[in-house]
């Protein structure tokens, strides 16, 4: 069973008695930033020269410096710039301001887990990694709400770094809605498992094979694109507030027949064979090394696969049809 933590378990006034780095002021970046300067956190953003989130930072109250005075004036370090940036970064700006007793902090475990970064042995080594985007991590703080973290230790010099990652995820409202233990290996292996095969890949390639199966037997495509894309919202929605079972008890007896009998053809063994397949590359590091060379690279592919899906047919209908429905919010 999972050991689970929330406000009552973590003393706030640990990371409060910290001077803490957030390196980066992406979507990550900010909501970590502002939320722990409104939990009485003393923060400083650490941003490269030319940095396009400079302006933003500053205008929201915050203090911007460049990434190394950030981590030689901070004892608690979180490195929220892009995964593949981040070993560089480290070297050129963090590591030789490690002192004694300091943490370095991630969001997420990939530079740890496969060796991109290696800390010394006088610092903790600690990840509070939320389980939603950046702007909702924030959004949910405002309202009092918190989105799940989940924590790990790397590395434990000081022997308080555990209590000192509950206390940053207590500061960023992560311990309202609960913290779970894991190690960084747990952590990185599941969050690229789960983007990979079921949140981002699945669900955007299973979204547009059903909307082309649908457009190239006539169908018209603003009728595939309801069907497969926009009414994707409403099955899920049910399901994050009650699981499998809230779904089908809300649709129809014959919708609840064709997922029984159906799901299992279009999401089959071989489909499972696959997944699995995918997990052994992201445990034996051949995913973390193959986007390592593709970023050093310049993102050829990357670039390649983003302007095929921007012009794709499903992209385009539903511009169009979104336009028609004001309540649907494109923004962050
Ligand atoms: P983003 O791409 O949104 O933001 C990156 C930030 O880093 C930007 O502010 C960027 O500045 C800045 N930056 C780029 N290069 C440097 C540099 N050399 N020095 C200092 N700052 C730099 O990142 P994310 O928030 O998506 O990801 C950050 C971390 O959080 C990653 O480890 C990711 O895996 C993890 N994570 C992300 C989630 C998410 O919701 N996106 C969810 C959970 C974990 P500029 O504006 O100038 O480009
Ligand atoms: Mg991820
Ligand atoms: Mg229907």
């Amino acid at each position: 069973m999972a050991e689970l933590f929330y406000d009552d378990d973590a003393d706030l006034s640990i990371i409060q008695g910290r001077k803490v780095a957030v390196l980066g002021y992406g979507s990550q970046g900010h909501a970590h930033a502002l939320s722990l300067r409104d939990s009485g956190v003393d923060v400083r953003v650490g941003l490269h020269e030319g940095s396009k989130s400079k302006e933003k930072a500053e205008e929201q109250g915050l203090r911007v410096v460049t990434p190394a005075e950030a981590a030689a004036e901070a004892d608690v370090i979180m490195i929220l710039v892009p995964d593949p940036i981040q070993a560089k970064v480290y070297e050129e700006s963090v590591k030789d301001n490690l002192k004694d007793g300091d943490a370095l902090f991630f969001g997420h475990g990939l530079n740890i887990r496969y060796g991109f970064i290696k800390p010394p042995a006088n610092v903790d080594v600690c990840m509070v990694a939320p389980k939603g985007p950046g702007h909702l991590v924030r959004r949910q703080f405002e309202e009092g709400r918190g989105v799940p973290c989940i924590v790990a230790v790397e590395q434990d010099a000081s022997g308080n770094a555990f209590a000192l990652a509950l206390s940053y995820a207590k500061g960023i409202g992560g311990t309202r809605a609960g913290v779970i233990k894991t190690t960084f290996t747990e952590e990185t292996e599941t969050d690229l498992f789960g983007e990979q095969a079921v949140l981002c890949g699945g669900t955007s390639a299973l979204v547009k094979a059903g909307f082309e199966t649908l457009v190239e037997a006539g169908y018209q495509p603003e009728i595939a694109y309801f069907e497969c894309l926009h009414e994707l919202k409403l099955i899920v929605d049910l399901m994050y507030e009650g699981g499998l079972e809230k779904m089908r008890w809300s649709i129809s007896e014959t919708a609840e027949w064709g997922d029984y009998v159906t799901g299992p053809r279009i999401v089959n063994e071989q489909t499972k064979a696959e997944m699995k397949k995918v997990l052994a590359e992201i445990q034996d590091g051949t995913f973390a090394k193959d986007w390592m060379a593709e970023y050093a690279n310049g993102l050829p592919r990357y670039n390649e696969y983003k302007k095929q899906d921007e012009n794709h047919l499903i992209e385009t209908t539903g511009k169009e049809l979104r336009k028609l429905m004001s309540w649907v919010d494109d923004k962050a």
